[in-house]
């Protein structure tokens, strides 16, 4: 007998909701985690560093389930026939686990609890990587938040309201419960060989934060060229730290970067509240009838970092070589494709959904939305980012191109692809066009 909790993008022990829940519920507690073959046998690349964080992060979770003698059981196939298999194997009294607001992973969730239910298992899910979600912020209209400034002094409003108690920020004390682990010899985890993947071996940014990081992040953020940010997003998006121990780092230290988490929960509220996003659709279906240009030499130019723009030939090629771009540098980039180019933001988000480590649909899916105008929260289409510029403003020391543009100052490196002046041009014209504004 006994209750199986489900981890997704919420890998870690502590101050997790649906373990804490799972835990305090009496029954053995048997950890799970399933390397879900829908997602993995879309993936093109064998050496994808984000399958590698997901087993390097199950692998640590095992050294501590070892300790407590307890272990976790990974699996590898389609969820809905691992959960038959399981509810052969076990007396299974009860599945606990976290919310998760992709299309894919609700569909999924929705079968995995109709099999249960069939089953008599009850199905429990939690909110557990967001501080607040799906309709828990809502206008005095009673409708989801559209634009985040609204929306963020909403949030701050109800975190206020229970701050005396920390209600929403308080972390969930799994370590109470570490008992209730189901005793088991640690089980064998499946190789990256055996799923057909192989290891890249590089680091991976840490998950801690330091003080002085969020004391300065407002006046550096910034700036690519030095080290700014957090880099927790990788984190953020597996769960390998608690959004609530960020929360009130960011409420101590630095008001700037808790806006940053609350982006956040804004991207995550919105293809929730309005799912069409998440379909390959604009935010404002104006936006659809835009006539993008199909230029793949084009396209193909700008993924390899030779658009002869160096701020975007250095962004293309750090996400090329390390899964990363600074957030800054992304804006640039996605802005470059979809207004110098006329290229469809639907297909720099798919590249950079291929290539980020972070990739998270509804963060990935805001930005190139707000990027194209077609998003919440957009910069009006008239207004265009010159590349140029952007590079004088933010990298005035050519720190960041140097980088990542060792031959930018010799005959190898290529002319700008398009002229700035022309492209703003056709980008005004198209857009008109299509927006109906001629
Ligand atoms: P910090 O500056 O230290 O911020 C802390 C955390 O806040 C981040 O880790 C992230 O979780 C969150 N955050 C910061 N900025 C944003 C934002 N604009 N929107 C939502 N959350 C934010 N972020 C992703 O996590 N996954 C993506 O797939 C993704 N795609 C993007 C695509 C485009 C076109 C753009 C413009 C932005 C995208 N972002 C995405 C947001 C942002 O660029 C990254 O979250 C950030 O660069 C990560 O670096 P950091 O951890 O050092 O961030």
């Amino acid at each position: 007998r006994v209750a199986i909790f489900w981890f997704r993008r919420d890998l870690r022990l502590h101050d997790n909701a649906g373990l804490y829940h799972a835990l305090k519920s009496g029954f053995q507690v048997l950890p799970l985690f399933i390397f879900d073959r829908a997602i993995l046998d879309e993936l093109e690349e064998k050496q994808d560093r984000r399958v590698e964080f997901i087993a390097n992060a199950l692998s640590d979770m095992q050294q501590q389930l070892k300790g407590l003698n307890s272990s976790l059981m990974v699996k590898y196939g389609f969820p809905e026939n691992i959960w038959q298999e399981l509810s052969e194997d076990f007396d299974i009294q009860a599945v606990y686990t976290n919310h998760d607001y992709e299309p894919y992973a609700q569909t999924r969730d929705k079968a995995v609890a109709n099999l249960l239910k069939e089953k008599g298992i009850p199905f429990h899910s939690f909110k557990d990587q967001v501080i607040f979600e799906k309709e828990e912020i809502l206008s005095g209209q009673n409708t989801p938040y559209t634009v985040f400034t609204p929306y963020s002094r909403k949030w701050k409003e109800k975190l206020n309201q229970a701050s005396e108690t920390g209600f929403y920020t308080k972390a969930y004390p799994t370590e109470k419960y570490y008992d209730s682990f189901f005793k088991s010899p640690a089980l064998p985890l499946p190789s990256l060989a055996e799923m057909g993947f192989e290891a890249v071996g590089e680091a991976f940014p840490t998950a801690g934060i330091r003080r002085e990081l969020l004391e300065k992040y407002h006046d550096l953020r910034d700036f690519p060229g030095v080290p700014g940010t957090s880099r927790l997003s990788v984190h953020l998006r597996f769960g390998t730290v608690s959004i609530r121990e960020l929360a009130r780092k960011g409420l101590a230290h630095s008001q700037t970067w808790l806006n940053e988490l609350i982006w956040r929960d804004f991207y995550q509220q919105i293809l929730w509240n309005f799912p069409h996003v998440g379909e390959g659709k604009a935010f404002r279906p104006e936006y659809d009838r835009i006539g993008w240009r199909k230029d793949v030499a084009d396209f193909d130019a700008w993924c390899a970092g030779k658009t002869g723009y160096p701020l975007v030939d250095a962004g293309m090629r750090e996400l090329n070589a390390t899964g990363f771009m600074h957030n800054r540098v992304r804006m640039v980039t996605a802005s470059f494709l979809v207004k110098h180019l006329l290229i469809d933001w639907r297909w720099g988000e798919a590249y950079f959904a291929k290539k980020l480590l972070d990739y998270d649909l509804a963060s990935n899916n805001g930005g190139w939305q707000w990027a194209a105008g077609s998003g919440t929260d957009a910069a009006p289409y008239f207004r265009i980012f010159n590349p140029t510029t952007q590079a004088q403003k933010f990298d005035p020391q050519r720190l960041y191109l140097k980088k990542w543009i060792p031959e930018l100052n010799s005959l190898s490196y290529p002319n700008p692809m398009v002229d700035h002046a022309f492209a703003r041009e056709r980008c005004l014209r198209v857009y008109k066009q299509g927006l109906g504004k001629e």
